[in-house]
């Protein structure tokens, strides 16, 4: 390259111009890290607003954008130990309603993340080898990484599946049992065109579906609890619960131990919580995931293991940032410091 580029050339940098060599490798990766300091420095504003904590700050923001780029340089994971798992709901087309659709990533974006970091480097596993894998401690192949789908979306069958098989990607698909078959939105589903826009794009999978997708050698099916509940507090009605959709997935499915993910899932706000991880226990369950993001570790109990979101916005090297580990460390030391 003969000339250097400004940040605005950056910010515009995206992957077909890596694919038709217009930049380099680590120019779109400076780009990328560059991203992500910025939302990592947007977070630390919000919580370091005055005085001494402003100079923390200020502080951070340097280390971190020394910190990035160097890492930007070689994806490798923090750990070798340890590998992501990327949580993925909604994925639908464009649809025609006032509001976008929340949750969602539409099939394009899905192929072009995952043909981006199959490109990087990454290997996608089943969930299930990795738990296998860790209660025979056997090592995962490096940069491991689990693609996971919550809830039990139609899409994931019309839409995802196909770009799966294309590529090869293995996923584990959590269903909310309650609602296969019903013609209604999710009660979870905060989309407000759920109801009534293409159905596609909000109705929960059919059995005949769930059946085709437990068909391909791409998909595992696990649970995601009976009634995708708030189970906050509530261990026992969360194992009721949970048994009812275990029954349902043997019953249909012929599946015994299968994983599982925890309903909304977030950690500090207890819907992960640990009398919920006994309870989990206490069931079939081969796992127990919550949607906290950090890296899995083969070292550490599968019913504490953690998940990335996958964004629309966030494109391949965004997600390896994640997959690395770098991105949840450095957003741990965030929330540690901000006393969170
Ligand atoms: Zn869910």
């Amino acid at each position: 390259m003969s000339w250097t580029p400004t940040t605005e050339d950056r910010a515009r940098f995206t992957l077909q111009d890596l694919i038709s060599s217009k930049i380099g490798f680590e120019q779109l990766a400076i780009a990328r890290y560059e991203e992500i300091c910025d939302r990592i420095s947007d977070f630390v504003d919000s919580h370091y607003d005055t005085g001494w904590k402003r100079n923390i700050k200020q502080s951070l923001d340097s280390f971190i954008l020394r910190g990035c780029k160097p890492i930007s340089r070689r994806w490798k994971s923090v750990d070798p130990a340890a590998f992501g798992i990327l949580m993925y709901h909604r994925c639908t087309p464009p649809v025609e309603c006032e509001t976008e659709p929340t949750w969602n990533v539409t099939p394009d974006q899905l192929e072009n993340q995952l043909r981006g970091l199959l490109d990087l480097g990454f290997t996608p596993i089943p969930l299930s080898t990795a738990v296998k894998h860790h209660q025979l401690g056997m090592e995962l192949p490096p940069n491991a990484f689990v693609v996971t789908f919550d809830d039990g979306y139609a899409n994931n069958y019309t839409h995802a599946l196909p770009v799966l098989e294309k590529l090869g990607v293995p996923a584990t698909i959590f269903l909310a049992t309650a609602y296969i078959d019903e013609f209604v939105p999710f009660p979870s589903d905060d989309w407000s065109c759920s109801g009534k826009a293409d159905p596609i794009s909000w109705r929960p999978l059919t059995l005949e579906e769930a059946h085709k997708l437990n068909k391909s050698e791409l998909i595992e099916l696990g649970t995601h609890t009976h009634t995708h509940d708030d189970f906050r507090n509530r261990p026992r009605d969360f194992e009721r619960d949970l048994e009812i959709s275990l029954e349902f997935i043997k019953r249909e499915f012929d599946i015994v131990h299968p994983t599982f993910a925890f309903p909304f899932g977030v950690r500090r706000f207890g819907f992960s919580s640990d009398e919920l991880i006994r309870a989990a226990r206490k069931t079939q369950v081969r796992c127990s995931l919550s949607t906290e993001g950090q890296l899995a570790h083969l070292r550490q109990s599968p019913y504490y293991w953690g998940r990335f979101t996958a964004h629309q916005t966030d494109d391949a090297h965004l997600l390896a940032v994640k997959l690395s580990g770098w991105y949840s460390r450095i957003k741990q030391g965030m929330r540690k410091l901000a006393g969170r």
